[in-house]
């Protein structure tokens, strides 16, 4: 998986992924606590991030080449 960094949906924290774990899918997210506020992070929020940050990079990459 890349590099991308998950945020805490409640206030933008970076979501620290206790080391050692492996993010493979995110199911492995669910139920994940932030660190900074305590929330409770569920899988629809990672998937929306995910999706969202997918979209940036297509249209990143598309700008790229059309220009
Ligand atoms: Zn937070």
């Amino acid at each position: 998986m890349s590099k991308f960094s998950f945020k805490c949906p409640g206030w933008g924290h970076d979501l620290v992924v206790r080391s050692g774990v492996e993010i493979k899918d995110t199911d492995d997210l669910e139920g994940t606590i932030c660190t900074n506020c305590n929330r409770t992070i569920h899988k629809d929020d990672i998937v929306k991030q995910a999706r969202d940050h997918a979209e940036k990079l297509v249209r990143e990459m598309i700008g790229k080449h059309f220009k």
